[in-house]
């Protein structure tokens, strides 16, 4: 399903594993298209219609950005150039390696996520000659709207954020927390393998002096931005941190994912006696995340 939010910006419900409003992708139609993340490879037919609904044929798209190469957000690309022949695909420096081999990413998921990772669809390979990486503060005009890339490597080494200057409308990728309306709590984006507290920290306090009007974010959809909003994301970070910490002596990862949906239903007034399996699964790797993070800060012996 595709949503105008206002002329030339589109959200994307790219109805990912069969399940509304967890994966969403951004669709921006100027002089120039850009698609800001595609979903997982298996909804790339949700993807395509949705395009085409308005009147776009895929092959008109100029740029696809990724945030990042975790599935959710790239799996699609490879697949997408098929039809959108004249696309680049713009990335991060650290994520370009992947979308042109994701053989190391593949397996990396298929560790990460078990059986559930087929669900994800066939990966594709980009061929290198339509793949550019953009270094942080590069610029790119697609008319009236104009992108600026925001290297923001907490969630993921190979992250950006996109900030469109023209609406000030910032393009979130992972650095905020997920927020589903099946179990309305809000979840730290603090995933496996390679989650760092204080560099997502410190992207926060950067995307805060941007001033965002609004927030684009993939889990799932637009949010008003303010100071207190991000203020608000730090303090969840805080606070699941210390929670993690508290929690991590009984090295179950299931039990302290029980524990954590609970903690979360309590601090956000949630009373929803089931929780979805899609939302207790983005939990349960917030909490592997936090916990991986906490080992490889212990073993360095860095204080946390
Ligand atoms: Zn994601």
């Amino acid at each position: 399903m595709i949503t105008r939010i206002q002329d030339g910006v589109y959200l994307i419900d790219t109805m990912a594993l069969g399940v509304r409003e967890f994966v969403a992708a951004y669709l921006l139609v100027d002089e120039k298209t850009a698609l800001i993340d595609t979903g997982y490879a298996s909804s790339l037919n949700v993807l395509l219609s949705d395009i085409k609904s308005i009147g776009l044929d895929p092959s008109m798209l100029d740029y696809i950005i990724v945030t990042h190469v975790h599935l959710d957000h790239a799996g699609a690309a490879g697949s997408l150039i098929k039809t959108a022949t004249n696309a680049k695909v713009l990335a991060h420096p650290r994520g370009v390696k992947h979308l042109v081999d994701p053989t190391r990413l593949i397996s990396s998921v298929e560790e990460i996520y078990g059986q559930v990772a087929a669900l994800f669809g066939k990966v594709e390979p980009i061929p290198p000659e339509q793949v550019s990486s953009v270094e942080d503060c590069a610029r790119v005009s697609l008319g009236k709207m104009r992108l600026k890339f925001v290297h923001t490597q907490g969630h993921a080494p190979h992250h950006i954020c996109v900030y469109e200057e023209t609406n000030s409308f910032l393009f979130t990728g992972d650095v905020i927390s997920g927020t589903y309306p099946s179990f309305p709590v809000f979840v730290p984006p603090s995933v496996p393998p390679s989650f760092d507290y204080h560099g997502l920290i410190e992207d926060l306090k950067r995307l805060m002096k941007l001033e965002p009007k609004l927030l684009m974010v993939p889990h799932f959809g637009v949010r008003q931005a303010s100071k207190s909003v991000f203020e608000g994301e730090i303090s969840l970070l805080n606070w699941w941190k210390d929670f993690i910490s508290s929690e991590k002596e009984s090295g179950d990862v299931e039990l302290i994912t029980d524990a954590a949906c609970k903690a979360l239903a309590k601090k956000f007034g949630v009373n929803v006696k089931e929780v979805p399996d899609y939302v207790r699964t983005s939990i349960k790797l917030a909490v592997e995340g936090m916990l991986g993070y906490l080992e490889r800060s212990a073993t360095q012996g860095r204080e946390s």
